[in-house]
């Protein structure tokens, strides 16, 4: 295993229907009250101000596959049975996490306090969209860098999606990344603290299937309700 590297990243933008789109708000038929528009501008402003993306990720070395599972150094496994159709053929598992920081969660709470559940339930979703951002550019900047050295790397996928339903390989990957060093920890129930905060994993090696295009959205029960199935 490599030392985990650390990236701030850069602030990314984000637009009125994401954070439409983080709500699971439809607006097809009907455009939104201007009042909402209006509150959901000042929101997003006040969340470009909280915001700080940070990822850190590190290679681990992929051993084997078994039965839904993959075997990474050391005597440590991933379990879903994505894994080894996906990256069974990999030579190493990048393991990523990013985060937008705790900032953004304690101005969330102010707002829950205060009763304004309006700007709570907006601001929580530019949180969601700036995470779902952030995380995206951290792993295409990872998948960047490994295509250069002429090597192939899957789509990325992450414990807590219908595929992969177990949190408990957060463990796993959290003992790789040693993500406490960019303020990251896993509560009781495996979740990240900060709670905007994502992690992911990516096969690379020379010699990988190709899924044409696909991500693991393609391999979740619940694309057609998810509301981030096009963000993350
Ligand atoms: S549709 Fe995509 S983003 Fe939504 S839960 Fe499934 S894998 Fe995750």
């Amino acid at each position: 295993m490599r030392e985990p590297v650390i990236w701030e990243i850069p602030l990314p933008e984000i637009t009125l229907d994401e954070v439409f789109q983080a709500e699971g708000a439809n607006y097809s038929q009907r455009p939104p009250h201007p009042r909402t528009v209006k509150l959901h501008q000042q929101i997003i402003e006040e969340a470009a101000s909280l915001v700080r993306p940070t990822a850190i990720w590190v290679e681990v070395d992929v051993k084997g596959t078994g039965v839904g599972e993959l075997i990474l150094e050391d005597g440590f496994k991933l379990t879903s049975n994505l894994l080894p159709n996906v990256a069974g053929t990999a030579e190493k598992m990048l393991l990523i996490s990013t985060t937008i920081g705790s900032a953004i969660e304690d101005r969330l709470t102010e707002y829950k306090e205060a009763g304004k559940m309006s700007e709570a339930f907006a601001l929580d979703a530019c949180a969601t969209a700036y995470v779902a951002k952030a995380g995206t550019i951290a792993m295409s900047r990872v998948e960047e860098a490994y295509h250069r050295k002429g090597l192939k790397t899957t789509f990325p996928m992450g414990p807590g999606h219908s595929y992969w339903k177990g949190l408990e390989d957060m463990q796993v990957i959290f003992h790789f990344l040693r993500a406490e060093r960019i303020g990251l920890h896993l509560n009781d129930s495996n979740l990240i603290v900060p709670r905007k905060s994502v992690a992911m994993v990516m096969g690379v090696g020379h010699n990988l299937p190709d899924f044409k295009g696909k991500t693991h959205c393609h391999f979740c029960s619940l694309q057609k309700t998810c509301p981030m199935s096009q963000a993350v």
